[in-house]
């Protein structure tokens, strides 16, 4: 039996009770096996979970609980991860780039999903067993629609992604194409591109597609209104019986952000106010490195003592805990005006690329994950 955590009621309930100094993050199994299911009823093909977003032990449990039994890997280390928490796990190594010992230790954990976007990087795969083992092919376009392109880093033009194709089909392997839209994107449309131009790549190399991997990149509920993930899996099956008819292959997603985000709060503590300026205790080394990348998320309140601090928000200069001077959030967040030392800022839907990215900087960074009921 695995030991079970302790389980309490709320952040609301546990911080003034605690009174943590070091930053918390909330985790709600709860949220996270619902939020699982949620992608495993609603879209149409294998859902996989990309675990860099966040490779904690207890998110892969919870996620291996609620049924997700496929995991997108980057690294011999991730792959290790997954293997703990289920030795059975179907695994797909979709970082483009690696290493000849990377490629040997993963043909050793049964890699069963290869991305590549370069014939060098495929000409590497030579020796990799065949049987139904499948080359996904990354995509990669100009689209528009997330906070920021991961396309900039991976990716082979349509033009090539033919030549590809054709190559990994001489080789023995099962072809596939894979893309991935860019995170925290909310626009059905960035997908609906991609999955055109993926039928026309197909078609121009002649080859059999065993599946079209979506990739990631569903946008989390950080600003606003909750996005509609609902809406992107249904343009996307629309899309894909739209261009592909009978020949439509199968289906593979691999959320990371959307799957994680909402399962967990943070949890800060006020330092010190200085006139405009607040000092928390975790920052842009820390929990807060994304924010940088992709602006602040508006789902923030300020608790004391178990209560809400309601005062008029002001916007803040935000400093982290490091001594060092970028340790600063790039845009002034709202806080309420009666701010105070000891008081606790809580932050929504930060499962993903927090505890994950965070560096341990001066001796900060280190989040304490504290299991609750409800968030
Ligand atoms: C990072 C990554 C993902 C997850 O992206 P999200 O935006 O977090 O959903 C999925 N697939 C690949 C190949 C990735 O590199």
């Amino acid at each position: 039996m695995r030991n079970q955590p302790a389980l309490w009621p709320s952040p609301q309930w546990h911080l003034p009770k605690f009174q943590p100094d070091a930053p918390v993050l909330y985790f709600a199994p709860e949220v996270l096996q619902a939020t699982a299911r949620r992608f495993l009823q609603g879209f149409d093909g294998l859902v996989t979970y990309a675990v860099k977003a966040n490779d904690h032990e207890a998110v892969l449990h919870n996620l291996v609980t609620a049924g997700v039994g496929a995991f997108d890997v980057a690294s011999p280390l991730e792959m290790a991860r997954v293997r703990r928490a289920k030795a059975d796990a179907v695994l797909h190594y979709h970082n483009p780039v690696r290493s000849r010992s990377e490629i040997a230790e993963a043909v050793g954990h049964g890699i069963a999903s290869w991305s590549v976007d370069c014939h060098g990087e495929l000409a590497k795969l030579a020796d990799v067993p065949r049987q139904d083992t499948e080359i996904a092919v990354r995509l990669r376009l100009p689209v528009a629609g997330a906070a920021y392109d991961f396309g900039e880093k991976f990716g082979a033009d349509p033009e090539q992604a033919v030549t590809l194709l054709q190559a990994a089909r001489d080789m023995g392997f099962a072809t596939s194409i894979t893309f991935h839209p860019g995170t925290q994107c909310a626009d059905p449309e960035a997908w609906a591109v991609y999955v055109g131009v993926a039928a026309d790549v197909t078609r121009q190399a002649g080859v059999v597609l065993k599946r079209l991997n979506v990739g990631g990149g569903f946008a989390a509920h950080r600003s606003g209104a909750a996005p509609d993930l609902e809406a992107i899996f249904s343009r996307i099956s629309q899309e894909v019986r739209a261009v592909f008819g009978q020949d439509a292959p199968g289906l593979v997603c691999e959320p990371g952000r959307a799957m994680v985000a909402e399962a967990f709060t943070l949890a800060l503590r006020v330092k010190a106010v200085r006139g405009e300026s607040v000092f928390l205790n975790d920052g842009a080394y820390g929990s807060l490195t994304e924010l940088r990348d992709i602006g602040l998320p508006d789902r923030v309140s300020v608790l004391r003592g178990g209560d809400r601090v309601s005062g008029k928000a002001v916007p803040r200069v935000v400093f982290g805990p490091t001594c060092d001077s970028l340790d600063r959030l790039p845009d002034l967040m709202p806080l309420p005006e009666d701010v105070a030392e000891e008081d606790y800022v809580l932050i929504r839907a930060m499962g993903a690329y927090s505890a994950s990215i965070s560096t341990g900087f001066n001796g900060y960074g280190r989040q304490e994950i504290v299991t609750v009921a409800t968030l």
